[in-house]
């Protein structure tokens, strides 16, 4: 039996693994982190390099090491240079710097040794340990579980762009499973969304294909340097948010307090002078459908707007992940859920059951707005060493 099974090898899955074995918590052996892909951290590198985010939004400290300054001291062991690098006044670390520090990270501690690829299909608790179900029919027992799985299986598709999926129109979400190659899109695109990957995406298009990209987002451009506020990373704000005792407005303060659709003061600037140079078309209006037949997005004033490829950047709809398959031991266990179908765990441990644990999005509740962040990772993971 494993001492531990994390399911969901992501940023936040990793985040763990690599703090229990560094800090000698556990043995490679008594490790097993299951995911659907073969490699650690898969979605995030083809999350970011499809975008082809250039720096991260977060600052240099955070990263999935132990040591804070971990990634700035790898930085000068590797001979990254500082200007090319970190980028402005939080020293943003470049995803190239970030990703190679990972590697090294995970290479060092011989994570693929605790790596298997399969995928979950349920979990069940037993006499004191706790059962893992997959796909293929394995059942894989430890003494404890840890829940990371990410919100990558839940691309937010709007009503209008279903339908239009269903008519086989060339329209994709930019973090679905194998998106198709965008050196060979149709032209004109459309990118819907107002978010840092909609950004991202149209400004990397818009050099392959200029002026043939259309950025088209519902509401202004909103500029914010992270998508929080940093008093969400400390006591500042989060004090207040660990009295609020309804787990409704616990939901809505996250709600209220994520930037969501907003971009950072560089991409904004990148967008109006690509737009300024006739690269990139930046339109204000909201999609109520796609005509298939003419290849054209019609807005809710009725006008109609060429658009051969469609590229959804709309985000995340809001189910928590794993649910279809957690349902039952939910019911079976009686695990508390809040209104939102989030679970509730314990503030100091993160443990919804006994042996069981939440990271990432399923612990927001507790975490608050970062959970989802590698900001989130390192606080989550932070408590549940307590309990190891
Ligand atoms: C474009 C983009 C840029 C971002 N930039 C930043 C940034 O700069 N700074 C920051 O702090 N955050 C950033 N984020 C937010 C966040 O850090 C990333 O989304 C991160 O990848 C989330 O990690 P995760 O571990 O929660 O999810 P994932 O990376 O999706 O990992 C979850 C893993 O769980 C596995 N899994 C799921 N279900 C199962 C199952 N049933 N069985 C087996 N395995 C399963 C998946 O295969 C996956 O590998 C960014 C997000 C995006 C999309």
């Amino acid at each position: 039996m494993k001492k531990m099974i994390i399911v969901g090898g992501g940023i936040q899955g990793c985040t763990l693994a690599i703090h229990l074995l560094k800090m000698k918590k556990l043995d490679n052996h008594e490790l097993l982190i299951i995911d659907k892909n073969n490699k650690p951290l898969s979605n995030w590198k083809e999350c970011t390099n499809l975008i082809s985010m250039p720096f991260l939004r977060s600052p240099s400290v955070h990263h999935l090491d132990v040591n804070p300054f971990s990634l700035e001291k790898f930085s000068k062991k590797e001979g990254f240079h500082k200007v090319k690098h970190f980028y402005g006044y939080y020293d943003r670390p470049s995803l190239e710097m970030f990703n190679e520090h990972c590697e090294a990270v995970i290479n060092d501690l011989d994570i693929v040794s605790c790596w298997k690829q399969a995928s979950v299909t349920g979990i069940e608790k037993q006499q004191g340990y706790w059962t893992v179900e997959t796909e293929e029919g394995e059942v894989i027992e430890a003494e404890n579980l840890v829940l990371a799985m990410g919100l990558r299986e839940h691309p937010y598709w709007p009503k209008w762009a279903e339908k239009a999926s269903s008519e086989n129109a060339h329209i994709h979400h930019v973090f679905q499973k194998e998106v198709p190659d965008l050196n060979a899109c149709s032209i004109p695109i459309s990118i819907i969304g107002g978010g840092i990957s909609a950004a991202h995406l149209a400004l990397s298009l818009s050099k392959k294909y200029p002026g043939q990209v259309s950025l088209i987002y519902r509401k202004d451009l909103e500029v914010h340097t992270f998508d929080s506020d940093p008093g969400w990373q400390g006591p500042m704000y989060m004090d207040k948010f660990k009295q609020i005792q309804d787990y409704s407005i616990r939901r809505k303060t996250i709600i209220e307090a994520r930037h969501k659709g907003s971009v950072t003061k560089e991409l904004y600037l990148g967008l109006k002078s690509a737009e300024k140079s006739g690269k990139i078309k930046l339109i204000k209006n909201e999609v109520q459908s796609y005509c298939t037949e003419e290849k054209k997005l019609v807005f809710q004033s009725g006008e109609t707007y060429d658009a051969k490829t469609v590229l959804l950047a709309t985000g995340f709809h809001s189910t928590p992940p794993g649910i279809q398959w957690l349902k039952s031991v939910i019911k079976h266990e009686n695990l508390r859920c809040a209104k939102c179908g989030y679970p509730i765990v314990s503030p100091e441990t993160l443990e919804w059951d006994q042996g069981l644990f939440v990271m990432g999005p399923l612990a927001e509740l507790e975490i608050g707005p970062v959970s989802r962040n590698i900001a989130g990772a390192r606080r989550a993971t932070e408590r549940i060493l307590r309990a190891i």
